[in-house]
């Protein structure tokens, strides 16, 4: 009972009740619709006797009960059929809305190692297949099993009461389609994962070559990537018609089953009407109600590829919904200051570390470049500061609080982040500066976007603040979404920033602009700032330079030179490129 329950739970996204209501009305509502088929027949049989026997008196209170009964049945229909309307008008969309909408959330609070796992594609198809398979399964599946209980028991009770023995004939075959069920079902479920994962694998496939469609015809390599999209679509065609092959037998063996049903209702039948004291007319009620017993149970059969595709979908979405999201202090403290502190900090995004033992101390209100060749952590560092992902061992202090006891929310309104992959959303430049803080007016924004050197570009743009960026956006210079990006963190206004340098070379013009909007973003904040190129950190209070995942230096540019470890290498290296480039 306890697995029903949960297995319950899972394919109703959480909702067990409101299923249980939605199907609880639509049985009562075929119930009480079927009761007028019921009383018609026992009309007739009332009826039959006078017919039959000209002398037998006709059964006026019968006749009058049952008049009554439809009486009560039109009245008891009316609430019904409208309560049953009104639950079923939302359906499973309600259902699914809330379920995607705690998915949301949920995604929210996972570490950044489940994107890790899952890419775009995968994420998509639980978001919208998977959904889209148990919200319509779930509207069709349970109308449609209350309407086969409900016609399979009113069919019972009218059948015992006409003739038990009959009735027992009537269902004697129904065993007979057990293990029909079960072992269509093993094979359909096998079948069905096959199919959904290549599904899965076809949507991945799209994506891929939608998003990379670009770089492909940069490398000429559009026509490689084109046949490895037609082989996906080619195996999903495969094994769409193996899904379909598998449920095929399904329905004719149903088929057969309900002939033997009805063979062995006739014989049994004929055998009473001769030796057991059948009346015709009974017989004659059975032979037309058969067919009522046996649709149902054919038509739950041919269920059951839904049922399967039902299962496999609600358990993608627990898989998701079971992740465990990042670690929450039983108690929030709040930061004092914006002072950061790493202690003994290792970190590993699988199995290998890449991440030391790292410690160092960042006052408030002061600026640390972290150096060092590329692997060497200093992506990963800014990260663990923002909390996307949590630290193996040791500890990481936000104004001398441990990050795991913060509140998420108070990590993210402690911190601005402006890394080099700029997202864009489709909306408006406004909305997207604005996304720095909801409440900004206008006037704010523009502010915001005059220090972050980005106003007069879009003033120039056709429409403004008001024109739309296309997704990721895709309509701007990587200098032009830079210096959003920096216009939304200005308007954030955290006292602690995280920031990522461009490693592109950008014209001097752009430089300039970037450099001018990064002053205004860093003034009077605790600033972390990933330097690619040294001589943009010469002035900064403490520069970490890492190699392989570990502290190799600290200090100020002047000490680290007169160190004459790997700064100062570093630091030849690119005064030698930048002569040769000059
Ligand atoms: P760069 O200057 O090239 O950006 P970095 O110094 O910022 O490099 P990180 O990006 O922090 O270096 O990477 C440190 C190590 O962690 C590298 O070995 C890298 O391959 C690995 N790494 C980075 N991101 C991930 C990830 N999401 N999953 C697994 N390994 C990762």
């Amino acid at each position: 009972m306890s697995k029903f329950k949960a297995w319950l739970n899972d394919v109703t996204l959480g909702q067990p009740k409101y299923t249980i209501k939605f199907a609880l009305w639509y049985f009562f509502d075929n119930y009480v619709s079927s009761i007028p088929f019921a009383i018609m027949l026992m009309a007739v049989y009332l009826f039959l006797g006078p017919v039959i026997d000209p002398e037998a008196a006709i059964p006026v209170t019968g006749i009058l009960i049952l008049c009554g009964v439809l009486l009560l049945q039109s009245i008891a229909y009316y609430f019904v059929a409208r309560k049953t309307y009104i639950v079923g008008c939302t359906g499973f969309a309600d259902v699914a809305r809330k379920s995607r909408i705690k998915m949301g959330e949920h995604l929210r609070e996972l570490p950044m190692g489940f994107y890790n796992k899952h890419d775009v594609g995968d994420l998509t198809t639980i978001l919208l297949r998977d959904y889209e398979t148990v919200e319509n399964n779930c509207n069709d599946l349970v109308p449609k099993v209350a309407v086969i209980a409900a016609r399979l028991s009113l069919a019972l009770i009218v059948l015992t009461v006409f003739d038990w023995r009959m009735m027992l004939a009537t269902i004697a075959v129904i065993p007979l389609a057990i293990p029909l069920a079960v072992m269509s079902y093993r094979r359909l479920v096998r079948k069905n994962i096959d199919l959904l994962d290549v599904q899965q694998d076809n949507i991945a496939r799209i994506l891929e070559y939608v998003g990379g469609l670009q770089t492909l015809k940069a490398f000429n390599q559009s026509d490689e990537m084109y046949r490895t999209l037609k082989a996906s679509c080619d195996d999903l065609r495969i094994k769409s018609l193996e899904m379909e092959d598998a449920s095929a037998p399904i329905g004719m063996l149903a088929k057969a089953v309900l002939n033997i049903g009805i063979a062995v209702v006739m014989a049994f039948g004929v055998f009473l009407l001769f030796y057991g004291g059948l009346s015709p007319f009974t017989l004659i009620v059975f032979l037309l109600l058969v067919l009522n017993l046996y649709n149902p149970v054919m038509s739950l059969l041919l269920m059951l590829a839904n049922i399967t595709r039902l299962n496999h979908c609600a358990d993608r979405i627990k898989e998701v919904m079971n992740e465990k999201p990042l670690s929450h202090a039983e108690e929030a403290v709040t930061p004092v200051d914006s002072s950061i502190r790493f202690e003994h900090v290792s970190f590993s995004y699988g199995r290998e570390e890449v991440l030391h033992d790292i410690s160092f101390n960042l006052p408030a209100h002061s600026m640390t470049a972290l150096v060092g060749p590329s692997g060497s952590g200093k992506s990963t560092i800014a990260r663990l500061i923002a909390r996307f992902w949590d630290t193996s061992t040791g500890n990481i202090m936000i104004g001398k609080a441990p990050i795991k006891q913060l509140n998420a929310d108070d990590v993210l309104k402690n911190i601005s982040v402006v890394f080099q992959d700029v997202y864009l959303f489709h909306d408006t430049i406004e909305n997207n500066i604005r996304m720095g803080r909801e409440d900004a007016t206008h006037d704010e924004i523009v502010e915001a976007a005059n220090l972050a050197a980005c106003h007069d570009f879009i003033m120039a743009l056709p429409e403004g603040y008001q024109t739309l960026v296309g997704e990721g956006g895709s309509t701007l210079s990587g200098g032009e979404k830079q210096r959003i990006s920096i216009a939304r963190a200005l308007l954030k206004n955290a006292p602690i920033v995280l920031l990522d340098e461009a490693t592109a070379s950008l014209d001097p013009q752009n430089e300039v602009w970037i450099q001018k909007a990064i002053d205004a973003l860093v003034e009077d904040k605790t600033v972390v700032i990933i330097a690619h190129r040294l001589r943009s950190i010469q002035n900064a209070d403490q520069i970490i330079v890492l190699d392989k995942g570990r502290v190799a230096e600290k200090g100020n540019h002047e000490q680290l030179l007169k160190n004459n470890g790997l700064y100062s290498r570093l630091w030849m290296e690119q005064q030698k490129s930048g002569s040769w480039r000059l």
